[in-house]
């Protein structure tokens, strides 16, 4: 007998019917004599629909209150999921964050799981009981309710199985993690295993298929995650160690792209380390996510500096950054960004990757505007008009 941790996202429990299934599912798995956990998602649209009503009220929501309104779209599914089952003469119970103490640190909208108290979680299991718990949330040193960041509630799974010594199962819309997003590329290859460093540079680089920071959980206590479709038996991905792994000499396995990404440029600033570290520091004390960075050669001891950050804290590090420069002029935004990524440990020990990749991209005319690399990937910024025919490009080429 296990303990099994299932994660059923929004779309699997995104109608009434929907998650009248996975009760019957998970009932199916508790037969099989395992202790269950389930994780469920927002119906459907929720979490957008909630996020439309506090847009409505006012363009700058107050953040605890917006956590305190996207929480309860996890504690309706939830609960409809545990009377789903109880309806089916299993029991069942649900539980929020707060009621199995989930621990959070850090800022409402994003912030990161410290700990689990499990208690009432084992207790129920102990009482033959399925549970259900919400999740996407958590309580802070403070008391009041985060969220995770969108589709967070991946993580709270991971995390709940790491408490819990159990097995984690993410199930989802798609039948396992392909090389490239399947609604992105149609002839993409699904993946019987990935590594966790590359499945951690994906999903980070654009492919929401799974929350970065569950996989970063998973890599951190070493626990498998098995990703496949909601009711289904179809053979899904685990996301593993590489040493777990029949590593094929591919040096790229996958592909991600972005959107949601907002260059900035500041002209004409003074080329010293200490600006420009002070600069870094002030925007990652708000813990925005810097990727690409690219700086042009000093002239009479002057740079223009560009980054790109996540769209949705422009605003906030637009305001950080003003002390570092004089007029508004010196500022220039593109949000004409796609940001496209191939990823594979293979790269490590296969060189020529870089170049192979750029002589595509400029044989077919795709324009690169940044550049920046790591051992395990090459993420270029370019239009987004000339997203579609680089993932064709490249996808067909590095044969993923
Ligand atoms: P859930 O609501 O179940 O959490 P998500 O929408 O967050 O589901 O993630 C599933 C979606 O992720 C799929 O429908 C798919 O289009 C997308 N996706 C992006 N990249 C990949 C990939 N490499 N492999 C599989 N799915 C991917
Ligand atoms: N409901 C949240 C979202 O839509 C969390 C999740 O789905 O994991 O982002
Ligand atoms: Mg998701």
């Amino acid at each position: 007998m296990a303990i099994v941790v299932q994660k059923y996202g929004g779309s699997s429990v995104g109608t009434i019917e929907k998650i009248k299934n996975v009760a019957q599912t998970v009932v199916r798995r508790k037969q099989a004599g395992d202790d269950v956990i389930v994780v469920v998602s927002a119906m459907g649209d929720t979490t957008d629909d909630l996020i439309g009503l506090a847009n409505e009220v006012t363009s700058n929501p107050d953040k605890r209150e917006l956590d305190a309104l996207l929480s309860t779209g996890e504690m309706m599914s939830s609960a409809l999921l545990a009377m789903a089952i109880k309806a089916s003469d299993y029991d069942a119970i649900s539980y929020t964050a707060y009621q199995i103490g989930i621990k959070t640190t850090g800022q409402h909208g994003k912030s990161l799981i410290d700990d689990i108290d499990g208690e009432n979680i084992k207790k129920s299991l102990s009482e033959g009981k399925i549970v259900i718990v919400a999740g996407f949330q958590g309580i802070n040193e403070e008391g009041h309710i985060t969220t995770l960041g969108r589709g967070g509630s991946d993580t709270t799974a991971v995390a709940i199985a790491v408490k819990l010594d159990g097995i984690c199962e993410i199930y989802t819309d798609v039948d396992g993690i392909y090389s490239v997003d399947p609604r992105k590329y149609k002839d993409a290859k699904k993946l019987d295993e990935i590594d966790y460093e590359e499945m951690l540079e994906l999903s980070s680089l654009g492919a929401q298929v799974m929350h970065s920071r569950s996989i970063e959980l998973g890599q951190k206590y070493n626990i498998p995650i098995y990703v496949g479709l909601s009711n289904s038996d179809i053979k899904g991905t685990v996301i593993k160690g590489v040493n777990n792994m029949n590593m094929e000499s591919k040096p790229v396995t996958g592909l991600a792209t972005s959107d949601d990404d907002v260059a900035i440029t500041i002209r004409d600033i003074e080329s010293d380390i200490n600006t420009v570290s002070s600069l870094f520091e002030s925007v990652a004390s708000k813990r925005i996510n810097i990727d690409m960075i690219s700086q042009t050669a000093p002239v009479n001891n002057r740079v223009n500096l560009s980054f790109t950050i996540p769209k949705v804290d422009l605003s906030e590090c637009l305001e950080i950054i003003k002390p570092f420069y004089l007029e508004e002029n010196q500022i220039a935004i593109d949000q004409d960004i796609t940001k496209f990524s191939v990823v594979g440990i293979g790269m490590k020990t296969t060189s020529g990757v870089a170049s192979k990749m750029f002589k595509l991209l400029s044989q077919n005319d795709i324009g690169v505007k940044m550049i920046t690399t790591s051992e395990i990937r090459i993420t270029c910024a370019i239009k987004q008009k000339d997203k579609v025919k680089a993932i064709n490009v490249i996808a067909s080429e590095f044969n993923l």
